[in-house]
């Protein structure tokens, strides 16, 4: 009588996937921040990969289940439902959406403008932390916690000691703070808005969240899993637009060029991929590189898109290659 299989061959993406694991723990490990002291208490070691389809599959490797705060990946997510509450022009009298080639937490506005230069630099997101606190009052956290909370599928949990030591130690976000209030771009004092930025900011999320949020962006919106529409379209492709500029601070040129997907970076040590219509991808790392991307992260996504054909104008695979490589034209189904 045969044997009833013990084994059955790994399926494809999680061969890559071990494969990049792999890869990528060889990277150095990075510095872990410690400007926010609460966060110094990560451990360097701890890696975590996953990706989660538009179909509702999720794969995953290493530390996937692993907390840490959100940071500025917050910032997409938060400029996505100013997009949506204020429409595109409101918005657009109050950041720009132009890369700045400086760090994220520069104390600067466009020289032309008087607004930052856009959403993802700390000046962008504390405008934005402004406009949404405006708009939605003292139920703003509530409001954007619960939409983060849909977008990954479940209730996200919230670091009280994160948020008090960025809180107690934030000088220089306060100093932008007031840039923004002496440049007319803020409107509200300046503790209002960042107890907003810094609540939204200390949002905590796993790998496996990043990629279910990633892969409600690539789904137009709608979390797969769920089927709930979490933000409006118009919205995400603006916001997608932002990320590909400007979401690796000031390696976001690099970022386009190398692996040529749209994604969100913070010094918490998550990136946040999106491959439009396709997937989500997660990652966490917590060292850090000059820039305040995760060193693994970054090792991670450049061999992803490779691997995978991730890369929205890679020649060969034309943006669709995990599709091409994946999908059955017969049964419109993603063979994972
Ligand atoms: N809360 C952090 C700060 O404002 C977020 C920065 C980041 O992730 N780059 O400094």
């Amino acid at each position: 009588m045969a044997e009833s299989p013990t084994h059955t061959d790994p399926q494809p993406i999680d061969a890559i996937l071990s494969d990049v694991y792999r890869q990528s723990l060889a990277a150095d490990v990075g510095s872990v921040a410690d400007y926010i002291p609460e966060l110094s208490k990560a451990d360097p070691a701890n890696m975590g990969i996953a990706i989660a389809t538009v179909g509702g599959q999720l794969h995953t490797i290493g530390d996937a289940e692993t907390l840490f705060t959100i940071q500025s990946i917050s910032k997409a997510l938060t400029f996505c439902l100013a997009l949506e509450r204020l429409g595109r022009d409101a918005v657009s009298q109050r950041v720009g959406v132009e890369p700045s080639g400086d760090p994220f937490n520069a104390i600067e506005l466009h020289p032309a403008t008087r607004r930052p230069y856009n959403p993802m630099v700390n000046a962008g997101a504390i405008t934005v932390a402004g406009i949404l606190r405006d708009a939605f009052g003292a139920d703003a956290f509530e409001i954007v916690h619960q939409r983060f909370s849909m977008a990954a599928g479940r209730t996200l949990s919230f670091n009280e000691a994160v948020f008090k030591s960025e809180e107690e130690t934030g000088h220089r976000n306060r100093g932008i703070a007031h840039l923004l209030i002496g440049a007319g771009a803020l409107e509200l004092p300046a503790d209002t808005a960042l107890d907003l930025y810094f609540r939204q900011c200390s949002i905590e999320v796993t790998a496996i969240d990043l990629a279910r949020i990633g892969a409600t962006l690539a789904n137009m919106g709608e979390n797969p899993v769920t089927g709930k529409q979490v933000f409006d379209v118009t919205a995400v492709r603006d916001t997608l637009a932002v990320m590909f500029t400007c979401g690796m601070y000031d390696y976001s040129g690099n970022w386009a060029y190398d692996v040529g997907v749209p994604a969100k970076s913070g010094v918490g040590g998550g990136i946040m991929g999106v491959v439009s219509r396709q997937l989500g991808i997660g990652s966490y790392a917590p060292g850090l590189d000059p820039n305040g991307n995760s060193v693994r992260g970054v090792a991670t996504f450049r061999a992803l898109s490779d691997e995978l054909g991730l890369h929205a104008f890679d020649p060969t695979n034309a943006g669709s290659g995990f599709i091409r490589t994946f999908f059955d034209r017969n049964t419109g189904d993603v063979r994972l």
